[in-house]
């Protein structure tokens, strides 16, 4: 494994984490308390070329390979869980269209993803089909020249400024797996109506809706693969997806890593500072150690996948391992703050709330083992 990242890549990181820390940092504090949408802020991401880190150059990206891709969303992470899951969620669509869209289309498709106006979202769940995506029911009808589609999605991220929603409908009638296709629909036209789901715990300025469809139109080049090619797309999709979600962790963890010990290090009790004492320590030590394990799983699976090696097993380890870690470290940071963690000043308690939703979504823990496992028990 060589997870080296170029000298122009190693200055982009560096670039977005002097951009993230001296400038988002304060930003991301005030949206969550407010509940106000990053998505209508994206100006300067999109300026830094950071809404095409995963589109082809030659399409107007900036082809950012999969290692410096995940350090650049755990940098974003680490000032606004928010922004880093927007950009995450686009990129996901942006590889789909990649991966899948038909010839006459892709180029056309991806040139857009990267200029203003163009933000795309991932529309699988549905109220009833959150874990077991082929239990989707939103329907695409053939119509000349395309499809309409019909039923409600919900929890899409990005889904009221978006404008390019990958969306898993059910174009066939046996009720199977089969039957799903993923068609990229454009949702400023009439047929689509979207409505903010507010009141979360974390990720406050991260957009999340819920979407009714009634004849939204897709023309027939919108169409991601073959019909029937919808679940296969769809988990694809999410196995790149969850190292954006274990690179969001890591980043809201070393945040809190961060914070906590420079909290250790000033605060006295008992005369003296609370980094004295073994307790504190061992809970720096610990977080520490973690975060380097996520770390280290999320570059392999990143590297893998830049190979055009399977990845879903190890994409699944740093998304299990990685967000369940940064919940842990959240846990301590909140716990070393002592009666102070539990206010608002103090960003850990933010942090805090923000860990949490890096276990559910794309994936819940439990999923993510049951992927593990199905891979190991096979034997291969
Ligand atoms: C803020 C937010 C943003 C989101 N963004 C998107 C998005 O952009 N696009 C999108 O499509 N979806 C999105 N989601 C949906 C998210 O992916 C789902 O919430 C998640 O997959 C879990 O589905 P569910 O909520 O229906 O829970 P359920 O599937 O009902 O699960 C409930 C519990 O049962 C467990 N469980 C379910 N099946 C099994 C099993 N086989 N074995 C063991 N345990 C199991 C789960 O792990 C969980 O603990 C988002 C959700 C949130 C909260």
């Amino acid at each position: 494994m060589d997870v080296t990242v170029s000298e122009d890549h190693r200055m982009l990181v560096e670039a977005v984490r002097d951009y993230a820390r001296g400038e988002l940092i304060e930003r991301d504090q005030q949206w969550d308390r407010t509940e106000t949408s990053c998505c209508t802020h994206l100006d300067h991401f999109y300026e830094m070329g950071l809404m095409g880190l995963r589109v082809p150059e030659e399409d107007g990206g900036l082809e950012c390979p999969m290692v410096p891709y995940a350090h650049i969303i755990r940098e974003l992470a680490y000032a606004s869980p928010s922004v880093s899951v927007t950009v995450s969620v686009h990129s996901m669509v942006a590889e789909a269209i990649k991966q899948f869209a038909h010839e006459r289309s892709r180029r056309r498709m991806l040139n857009q993803l990267a200029t203003p106006g163009n933000l795309s979202a991932f529309a699988i769940s549905e109220a009833n089909a959150g874990s077991d995506p082929a239990a989707a029911r939103v329907r695409a009808e053939q119509v000349e020249r395309g499809w309409k589609l019909y039923g409600e999605k919900m929890w899409v991220t990005n889904g009221i400024t978006g404008r390019w929603f990958a969306v898993l409908a059910r174009s066939g009638d046996g009720g199977a797996s089969k039957d799903l296709s993923m068609l990229l629909m454009d949702a400023q036209q009439d047929g689509v109506e979207r409505r903010p789901i507010e009141g979360k715990m974390g990720i406050r300025a991260s957009e999340t809706a819920q979407m009714s469809l009634d004849g939204a139109f897709v023309p027939e080049d919108h169409l991601l693969g073959d019909p029937g090619d919808g679940l296969k797309i769809a988990l694809s999709a999410l196995d790149g997806g969850r190292l954006g979600i274990a690179a969001q962790a890591i980043g809201i963890g070393q945040a809190c890593l961060d914070i906590m010990s420079a909290y250790a290090k000033q605060r006295e009790q008992f005369g003296q500072p609370i980094a004295n004492f073994q307790a504190i320590q061992w809970m720096i030590a610990d977080s520490a150690t973690e975060l380097s394990a996520g770390q280290l799983l999320t570059d392999r699976a990143a590297w893998l996948k830049s190979q055009d090696q399977p990845f879903t097993k190890e994409a699944s380890m740093a998304k299990l391992y990685a967000s369940e870690a940064a919940n842990r470290i959240a846990y301590r940071a909140v716990q070393i703050h002592g009666g102070y963690g539990y206010v608002n000043e103090f960003r850990v308690e933010q942090l805090y709330r923000d860990a949490r939703i890096t276990t559910i979504y794309e994936g819940t823990s439990e999923i993510q083992r049951h992927v593990i496992a199905r891979d190991v028990l096979s034997g291969s």
